[in-house]
């Protein structure tokens, strides 16, 4: 029977308890211990005797940076599709998030800006606010205490198959960590009965399926060539009236020095403030200049830079948001998926990545939890896992089409996507209603779809109509 995806959607999103899982594969390996591969372990400890994440990193048991994800000092919002999950998966998260020291704000502690004009608050959706490797340390935490899962620390090298099916991981010792010596020593296999592969953007699956006579998926690429750069500074109030804030400049055909800026109280009395430009602009690099361009912003921004400067200014490139498409493969082989950045890897300004990744997830369980035929290509996986994606990647992707640096690849129909956005996005600076069902998509909390509907797009041009010019605000 033909079900929408938005209706996909829905489901994945849900937050109702995960019941009726059972026991359907003996060892499942994963992958990378980053954020998508510990949700897949999580999803996996209900379905798996026992499940081993493989990572190159010697996991730390605090909330530190490490090497294999270097992005991690960066600005993480954690949009409320996401969030969703995380509740769901580890009952308790908020709270123990909370006494660990995030911030759990309300939609009015939250200022959002389009071109310096307050934008009027949706008064539903607040956020739970840290820096990136305290939500992936809290994370890690609840999954390493399930009793049958374990971290293996070694390079993953390949894969191996047997009768249309992945049987093995090819594994190696990290290099520079001094073990193995020897180049007999040095690669072993770990047994699997199901394999997930969240390695990231760099993933090589595609590399590992050819070497073993599969198809590679093409990889579709969309130019993004943005800069981040990232200040930490001391905060001097823990509860602070303001606890997140986000503006941004619409494009233009001279990319502003900032296109956006984005502001969040974070754990330990800190602000964490990230701001990104496009094009051939050169990286903000020094404290001098990152504070210089926050006052160009709205007075929050210069607020916040005032305290005490933590640590030097983090850069960050990304080049391109890319997308790898599995689900078009003709020949797949049996027990293998792959679920996160590995899949999908999309411009981070519009921070979806980890609520990608637990939709992902979700959908993981609902297969595992569909008495589905493991001696099969998961499919019904693939499909459920396309529906997540297609619809970040067309919020991102139309945003970023609306750039006059960006020269496509343009999708059929992406004239239309990217006016409705640009009327939904213009409505909702100064619309209650459209701004609910506007952030609803870009929170990952609905469908994109669900902006098309009649009744959203008509108010949408009223109010688009008949609404004069914003004020912006002033410092
Ligand atoms: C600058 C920036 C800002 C972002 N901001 C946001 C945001 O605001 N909100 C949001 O939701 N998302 C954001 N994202 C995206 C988010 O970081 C990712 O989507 C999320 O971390 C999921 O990533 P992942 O687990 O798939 O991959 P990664 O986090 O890249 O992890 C891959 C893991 O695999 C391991 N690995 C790789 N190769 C091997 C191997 N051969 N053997 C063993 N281990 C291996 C790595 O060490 C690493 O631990 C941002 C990304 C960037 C770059």
């Amino acid at each position: 029977m033909f079900e929408s995806a938005a209706r996909v959607f829905a489901r994945l999103g849900t937050d109702e308890p995960i019941t009726g899982t059972e026991v359907v594969v003996g060892r499942a390996v994963v992958l990378g211990g980053s954020l998508a591969g510990l949700l897949a372990a999580r999803v996996l400890s209900d379905h798996a005797e026992s499940v081993v994440i493989v990572e190159r990193d010697a996991l730390p048991s605090t909330a530190a940076r490490r090497p294999g994800t270097p992005h991690a000092g960066q600005l993480h919002t954690l949009m409320h599709g996401g969030r969703m999950q995380l509740r769901r998966f580890f009952p308790g998260f908020e709270d123990e998030a909370e006494a660990g020291g995030a911030i759990v704000s309300s939609p009015y502690n939250i200022r959002a800006y389009a071109d310096g004009v307050p934008k009027v608050s949706d008064g539903t959706m607040g956020l739970l606010s840290s820096s990136r490797p305290f939500l992936e340390a809290l994370v890690r935490r609840r999954t390493l205490a399930l009793p049958n899962v374990k971290v293996l620390t070694c390079r993953v090298k390949g894969l191996q198959f047997r009768d249309g099916a992945v049987t093995g991981v090819r594994c190696g010792p990290v290099p520079g960590s001094g073990e193995g010596a020897g180049a007999a020593a040095a690669e072993w296999v770990e047994d699997a009965d199901f394999v997930v592969d969240a390695t990231g953007r760099a993933s090589k699956l595609g590399d590992w399926l050819e070497a073993a006579g599969w198809e590679r998926p093409a990889m579709r690429r969309m130019l993004i060539d943005i800069d981040y750069a990232t200040g930490y500074f001391r905060r001097t109030t823990s509860t602070p009236e303001l606890a997140a804030a986000i503006a941004y400049r619409t494009p233009t055909a001279t990319p502003p020095r900032v296109a956006s800026g984005a502001i969040t109280a974070i754990e330990d009395d800190r602000w964490l403030i990230t701001l990104a430009n496009y094009g051939k602009q050169p990286p903000i690099r020094t404290l001098e200049e990152f504070r210089k361009l926050c006052g160009e912003l709205p007075p929050v921004y210069r607020e916040a830079v005032s305290g005490e400067a933590l640590e030097d200014i983090l850069t960050y490139h990304q080049a391109d948001s890319r997308r790898r498409d599995y689900h078009l493969l003709k020949r797949f082989p049996a027990r293998l998926i792959a679920i996160g950045d590995a899949v999908a890897s999309f411009n981070p300004v519009y921070g979806q990545g980890m609520s990608s990744a637990a939709l992902q997830a979700s959908a993981l369980s609902e297969y595992l939890r569909s008495a589905p035929d493991l001696r099969a290509p998961a499919r019904d996986f693939l499909a459920l896992q396309r529906v997540v994606v297609d619809a970040a990647w067309q919020i991102s992707g139309s945003a970023d089409l609306a750039r006059p640096d960006v020269d496509g690849p343009y999708p059929r129909g992406h004239r239309l996507t990217t006016w409705l956005a640009e009327q939904m996005a213009r409505a909702s600076i100064t619309d209650r209603d459209v701004a609910v069902r506007f952030n609803s998509v870009t929170y990952m909390r609905s469908h994109p779809s669900s902006l098309a509907a009649p009744s959203t797009l008509l108010r949408a041009l009223r109010v688009n109509l008949t609404s004069g010019k914003p004020q912006r605000e002033r410092g």
